[in-house]
């Protein structure tokens, strides 16, 4: 198919997003083009579109948590057909930098390059504005968008069974908040967990402990609403940050002298300093929430001598490949509820209204249904489903 001209979600500059037409080209040697069902709004984008990732992130077409169907494949392309239904991954790792043969494709320094400058693997880009402006692809994904052309490696194959506006929150938020819990603290069943953060990658991680059988689990939140959530989705306890003036010694009776293991899904440096002090001797924060550019952590070095640990985690740290097939068939076998954390369903039109929720901190996950028959869900009127 030639160049098409479809509905994206642009940002402009900070602050300025317009749902407006614009051109897509077709995939090149090594990509597919998908036409998205359903894509998940998310912190980063949030971030992205106050500008608090770095300048030069714009123009660019938002969105990276998405699923679709494969409608078009480039040269090159096996392991997806025409037709399929694919999850979207946003580090499509090219198994083959020092990275990517060490082992850690999450980190994989080809994709970090190219989702920085919003390009395909070759440097170039699909999409235009109708006055010809090159369009960065928004992590290489770019799916607040009716059509997406994505590197090959970036769709996933899904088992089928799993209704894509559901399969598209695999894609950020279930990949980043089960990775930290599976592939970095590696928790075990009995071991005390804090979640600071109980937004959409917050009940994941919250999800991913009670699974690995962790107990007590604690979410901390300065939201009284999302702690309700975290409470009714298995949390053993709730602790609201906005109330309590002594969180951290709320914190350690609750898990009886200090967490095994500390979640923040933040972002901020003194929810950072929170999950280090929740820990006890020998305890580790795992921190995946996104800091924004500057931001400094200071911590008390003399308790670095009780062999606390700290270490960030990077889209669930694992093989984002082969994590997001086992997620998705978890998923459709039933052991992973994707539709309790959604909690709006809107329309492409619908996404500046979304980035205000989040950034208000209300609800948990919008997901915008681009194709409702795809999708398998029409998006509500009223909003909350
Ligand atoms: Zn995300
Ligand atoms: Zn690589």
């Amino acid at each position: 198919m030639p160049s098409a001209t479809i509905r994206a979600a642009v940002l402009h500059e900070p602050g300025d997003v317009r749902v407006e037409d614009v051109q897509l080209d077709p995939p090149g040697r090594g990509e597919v083009r998908v036409r998205l069902a359903a894509a998940g709004v998310c912190h980063s984008d949030l971030h992205l579109v106050d500008g608090a990732l770095g300048d030069g992130r714009w123009p660019m077409v938002l969105g990276h948590e998405g699923a679709g169907v494969v409608e078009e494949i480039g040269a090159d392309v096996d392991h997806v057909a025409v037709g399929d239904e694919v999850v979207l991954s946003w580090v499509p790792s090219c198994r083959s930098c020092e990275m990517c043969l060490a082992g850690r494709p999450t980190l994989c320094t080809v994709a970090a390059a190219h989702s920085l400058a919003g390009t395909m693997p070759d440097g170039t880009t699909r999409l235009r504005l109708p006055d010809g402006t090159p369009l960065q692809h928004g992590l290489m994904t770019a799916c607040f968008a009716e059509w997406a052309v994505v590197p090959a490696a970036g769709a996933i194959l899904l088992p089928g069974g799993l209704p894509l506006w559901q399969a598209a929150l695999l894609g950020c938020g279930v990949m980043t908040g089960f990775g930290a819990v599976r592939n970095v603290a590696r928790v075990e069943p009995g071991e005390s967990v804090v979640v600071i953060g109980l937004g959409g990658v917050g009940l994941q991680v919250l999800a991913a402990a009670k699974l690995a059988g962790a107990a007590p689990i604690v979410a901390v939140d300065r939201d009284a609403a999302k702690l309700e959530r975290a409470l009714e989705r298995g949390a053993d306890a709730a602790v609201d940050t906005s109330a309590d003036e002594r969180v951290v010694r709320t914190l350690r009776t609750l898990t009886h002298g200090g967490a095994d293991h500390a979640f923040e899904v933040v972002g901020l440096p003194e929810t950072m300093l929170l999950a280090w002090k929740a820990l006890r001797p020998g305890g580790t924060a795992v921190v995946i929430g996104i800091a924004a550019k500057g931001a400094e952590l200071s911590l008390p070095a003399l308790e670095l001598s009780q062999e606390k640990g700290i270490r960030g985690s990077f889209y669930g740290s694992g093989d984002p490949a082969a994590d997001l097939a086992e997620l998705a068939r978890l998923a459709a076998g039933g052991e992973l509820d994707l539709a309790g954390v959604v909690t709006q369903l809107d329309t492409l039109d619908g996404v500046t209204g979304a980035l205000d929720r989040l950034r208000r901190g209300e609800g948990v996950r919008t997901v915008l249904v681009l194709d409702p028959a795809l999708a398998g869900v029409e998006p509500t009127e009223t909003g909350t489903v």
